[in-house]
């Protein structure tokens, strides 16, 4: 189970990298992806996906 990131959604804006308590998100081709290998989608660290809860663009994660 793991989340990713929508590339044509994405902004770039960031937020989503330091919130991420597995360290799974890292830049990619001048936006952000998630490494699906190591997102937990949060669970046993915090109720909700954090990068869900800071990304500001509609659908842009969603499940992998
Ligand atoms: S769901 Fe959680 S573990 Fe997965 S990428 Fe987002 S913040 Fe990281
Ligand atoms: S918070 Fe959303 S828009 Fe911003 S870099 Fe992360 S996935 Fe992209």
């Amino acid at each position: 189970m793991a989340l990713k990131i929508v590339a044509e959604l994405c902004t770039a804006c960031g937020d989503c990298e330091p919130v991420c308590p597995t360290e799974s998100i890292y830049p990619h081709k001048g936006l952000f992806a998630i490494k699906e290998d190591s997102c937990t989608e949060c669970e046993g660290d915090f109720e909700t996906p954090q990068c869900l809860d800071v990304c500001m663009e509609d659908d842009c994660i969603v499940p992998a």
